[in-house]
């Protein structure tokens, strides 16, 4: 029996796009035809998270993914996706709030990581993504890989460029260009790969443009749902 997949959506929507496509198309190459995925979203109002992360009020966050992870369970799903990084600031807070279980998204780019050999890793994301303890020590902890974070001036062009830019839908040659300047930077930490850790990088920056293998994190979980709706 293949499972119903839970994703909360809409942060951004623009990567919510993607998870539907790349979640589908793997459903698809697996089983052929017209098989598509099983698959329930609820996707939030973006724009009240953000303001409730920039302030801090990680509880006031978690109430409204709480609140969208009972709706996923009502509607049948069997597990449960939080589909953006960030979020999984709050992870263990939505998770024992609900019965079924979540795929997260740490451990998902960690197991890809492990199963490479990557012992070190750069790590581009969100300010919260790459500051806070909640990402960076789930993936050295549990997987014993070093993370390497772009210097402060760095990290803090990355984190205007997915607020800014790539969560309104906006991709520039330009910041593409600031991006791969820090991978070259971070590069110099002899770095094995870079996690693209948040959800809508893949937009921006895509393999053909750098040597420096990349882990979308936005595919890696994709494709990981896929596979455990199949097991
Ligand atoms: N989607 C992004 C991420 O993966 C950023 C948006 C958000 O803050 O949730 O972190």
């Amino acid at each position: 029996m293949v499972k119903t997949i839970g994703l909360i959506g809409g942060m951004s929507w623009e990567s919510s796009v993607l998870y539907y496509r790349l979640i589908n198309t793997g459903i698809k190459q697996r089983l052929g035809g017209l098989h598509s995925a099983q698959l329930l979203m609820y996707s939030v109002d973006f724009a009240p998270i953000e303001r409730l992360q920039h302030a801090g009020d990680w509880d006031g966050a978690a109430k409204m993914l709480i609140d969208a992870a009972r709706r996923l369970e009502a509607g049948g799903a069997d597990f449960f996706l939080i589909g953006t990084n960030t979020m999984h600031r709050v992870a263990d807070e939505v998770a024992s709030a609900v019965a079924i279980p979540l795929l997260h998204i740490a451990d998902a780019t960690g197991t890809v990581l492990r199963r490479d050999g990557v012992r070190r890793v750069g790590l581009l994301g969100t300010a919260f993504t790459m500051e806070l303890e909640f990402y960076k020590d789930r993936i050295s902890d549990n997987f014993g890989i070093d993370i390497v974070v772009p210097e402060l001036h760095d990290r803090q062009m990355v984190h205007d460029i997915i607020y800014q830019e790539l969560c309104q839908g906006q991709v520039e040659p330009e910041s593409r260009e600031v991006y791969l300047a820090i991978i070259d930077r971070m590069a110099e930490a002899e770095i094995e790969g870079v996690i693209l850790g948040c959800t809508e990088i893949g937009m921006l920056v895509e393999q053909q443009y750098t040597d420096i293998k990349l882990y979308d994190t936005t595919a890696i979980h994709a494709e990981q749902a896929v596979a455990l709706a199949l097991e």
